[in-house]
C-alpha cells in the first residue's frame, strides 16, 4: 500500500509507493522497456488475459482504445484515506487511481502515427475516464499524461497516455490555477486569454494557429521546444470538449508531433493535460476555485526531452535553457 506524507519545509506531498522499487534505473533492465510484443503487457494478446479493463472504447466488438490498471500502481483506488498529523507532519493513506490509456492495438505505431480520428478516440477515453474519476468524492485532481521513449519515462514502447487522479491538488497545477485566480482578482480577465491575446500581437512564438487553437512556443520556456496547445475559445474543462472540439485539438495535436518529430528526430517527449480540478464541493471549504469557470483555461504543454535537468535545476528550480521559444517556433513553424 502506498502513503502520501507531507513535509512542511517544501510544502509537498510525496507518494511512497513501494510496488515501484523495482523501476530505480539502476537495476532490472528487462522491466524498463519491452520491445517485443511477445511479452508486451499492453498488445491485445496478452492485456485480455492479464489486466483488469477500466474502461474501453467501442463498447463491444474489437476495442480501439482500452483503459487497465497500471501494474505498478502509485496509488491504489481501494480504501480509506484516513489523513492523520504526526506531529509536524500530516500522512494519508496512498488512495487514487493510476491507469495506462492503451491508444491502440498496434505496438509498432506512436500516437503521431496514429489517424486524427484515431487520436480522437485517445482524448475522448481521456475525457470519459476524467468525469468518471470526477465522481469519486475522495479524488481532487486528475493528471493525465504522456511519457513517449524510455528517456522521458516511458517504461513500455506501446503507445500509452496514462491517468493518475490525487486526493490532492499538486502543487505545480496548484500554483498555476493561483496563479490564474490571483490574476482574474486584479483584473478580471483570464490570464490564459491574456497570454493567448499576446501572442497573437507577437506572433513569432506561435507555431500553428487555426479557428479553434493556437500552438506556440511561450515566453519563458524552462525547456527547449516546449509546446502548447490552447483552445482560442475560453474554457476551462477539458471535461466540457464535444466530439467536434476533440477532432480539431486531436489535429493541432498530431500536428504538433508531427513537427517536433521532424525538427528533432522523433524525440523523448511528455506531455501534460492542465485542466480544473474537480468540480466536487468541499465540505467546510464552500468558495475553494469559485471563479474557476471564468479564471483558468485548460491546455496541453508538451516538453520533448531534450535537456537532463542537473544540480542547478534541482537546487533552485531556474531552468537552464539553450533554445530561445522565438528560434524554436521558427524552426517548428517551417516544418
Ligand atoms: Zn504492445
Ligand atoms: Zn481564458
Amino acid at each position: 500500500m502506498s502513503e502520501l506524507r507531507w513535509g512542511p519545509v517544501d510544502q509537498q506531498w510525496v507518494i511512497f509507493a513501494p510496488e515501484r522499487a523495482g523501476l530505480f534505473l539502476t537495476t532490472t533492465p528487462d522491466v524498463r522497456v519491452a520491445e517485443d510484443p511477445a511479452s508486451c503487457p499492453l498488445c491485445p494478446h496478452n492485456v485480455e488475459a492479464a489486466a483488469k479493463t477500466i474502461y474501453r472504447h467501442p463498447h463491444d466488438g474489437e476495442w480501439q482504445t482500452r483503459v487497465v490498471a497500471n501494474r505498478y500502481p502509485a496509488l491504489h483506488i481501494e480504501g480509506d484515506l484516513q489523513p492523520t498529523g504526526v506531529g509536524l507532519y500530516d500522512k494519508m493513506n496512498g488512495v487514487g487511481a493510476h491507469e495506462v490509456v492503451i491508444e491502440t492495438r498496434d505496438h509498432a505505431r506512436p500516437l503521431a502515427a496514429l489517424s486524427v480520428a484515431e487520436i480522437s478516440a485517445v482524448l475522448a477515453t481521456c475525457r470519459a475516464r476524467l468525469v468518471d474519476l470526477r465522481r469519486d468524492l475522495r479524488l481532487r485532481y486528475v493528471t493525465i499524461f504522456k511519457n513517449h521513449g524510455s528517456d522521458a519515462g516511458a517504461l513500455l514502447t506501446h503507445s500509452h497516455t496514462q491517468i493518475i487522479a490525487t486526493p490532492f491538488i499538486p502543487t505545480l497545477p496548484r500554483a498555476e490555477l493561483t496563479h490564474a485566480r490571483d490574476h482574474f482578482v486584479h483584473k478580471e480577465r483570464c490570464l490564459f486569454c491574456d497570454v493567448l491575446h499576446q501572442e497573437e500581437i507577437h506572433s513569432k512564438r506561435v507555431v500553428r494557429d487555426d479557428d479553434a487553437y493556437i500552438t506556440f512556443c511561450r515566453f519563458a520556456s524552462p525547456n527547449p521546444f516546449e509546446v502548447w496547445i490552447m483552445p482560442r475559445r475560453h474554457q476551462h474543462d477539458f471535461a466540457l470538449l464535444t466530439d467536434g472540439d476533440l477532432t480539431l485539438f486531436a489535429t493541432a495535436l498530431k500536428d504538433a508531433l508531427l513537427r517536433l518529430n521532424a525538427v528533432l528526430d522523433d524525440p523523448p517527449y511528455n506531455f501534460a493535460l492542465k485542466t480544473a480540478p474537480s468540480p466536487n464541493p468541499r465540505p467546510g471549504r464552500p468558495n475553494d476555485w469559485a471563479t474557476i469557470e471564468l479564471d483558468y483555461h485548460w491546455h496541453l504543454e508538451i516538453i520533448p526531452r531534450l535537456t537532463r535537468p542537473a544540480g542547478f535545476e534541482w537546487a533552485t528550480g531556474i531552468a537552464i535553457n539553450p533554445t530561445t521559444p522565438e528560434t524554436a517556433a521558427d524552426y517548428l513553424r517551417r516544418a
